[in-house]
């Protein structure tokens, strides 16, 4: 009549039996600091006094601007790269886009977050904006769509949590092992475990480039109709970024 019950328990103990506890070293104690602080252990790249952590792509002092804590990237800046390099890492960005009501599509404030100088997180005013999902605001793009979309309205703070592990390569360029893309965008998950891979697999490390998308004006963007193709004045501006290295 108790039978039942009598496994029941005995099912019980035997998963108490695999969950055994250790007596292993205690974590590393990490500060996770107040709303808009970096971690204690954080790497950090922008903290809103100067842009000191960044240079232009041919290796000069960054043409962003830097005021009011935020760092202000402007049509023209040219594509802004970290000092610092990486491979695997948790990364944090802000980032504020303008309104462009006269652009659509890919038009619309183009930027982008690109990891390890290849692996571009797409950042382009996606509220209420259509264009191919691999190519949306949170997209790995060209790869990986985001699963949802996420996005605020233009000119109100937005926020990428990302946790990129970057593919393993072959001696011959070609992808060994895909590298892996978690990501959150204003706190919601968008990238679980994308599988990351390349044209041409990048050893060694990379830095983080903020992209200036007016450098591709002479190929093809959206415009508005009546509204001469063309790269608009974009003001793209970000504020705390840091970045953890993981797996070192
Ligand atoms: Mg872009």
């Amino acid at each position: 009549m108790n039978r039942i019950p009598e496994i029941m328990i005995g099912l019980l103990f035997a998963g108490a039996a695999a969950a055994q506890t250790s007596e292993g070293p205690q974590p590393p104690v990490v500060d996770p600091g107040g709303p808009g602080m970096a971690p204690s252990d954080a790497i950090v790249l922008f903290d809103g006094k100067d842009n000191s952590h960044w240079l232009t792509m041919e290796g000069k002092p960054s043409k962003c601007t830097v005021g009011d804590g935020v760092m202000t990237c402007r049509t023209g800046a040219g594509d802004t790269q970290s000092i610092e390099k990486f491979r695997d890492a948790q990364i944090h960005v802000e980032f504020n886009l303008p309104y462009e009501p006269a652009m659509r599509g890919q038009g619309r404030a183009n930027s982008g977050v690109i990891l390890m100088g290849r692996y571009e997180i797409q950042i382009l005013d996606s509220y209420q904006n259509a264009t191919y999902a691999n190519g949306s605001c949170a997209a790995l793009y060209g790869q990986s769509a985001p699963l949802v979309n996420a996005c605020r309205r233009p000119g109100e703070w937005q926020t990428y949590d990302i946790i990129f592990h970057a593919p393993h390569c072959a001696a011959d360029g070609t992808v060994e092992t895909p590298g892996s893309l978690t990501m959150l965008h204003n706190g919601v998950l968008v990238q679980d475990h994308a599988s990351v891979r390349g044209r041409r697999c990048v050893a060694g490390e990379g830095p983080i480039v903020l992209q200036d998308h007016s450098q591709y004006v002479g190929r093809k963007i959206g415009t508005a109709a009546g509204v001469t193709e063309g790269a608009p004045d974009t003001i793209i501006k970000f504020r705390n970024i840091w970045m953890r290295r993981l797996n070192q």
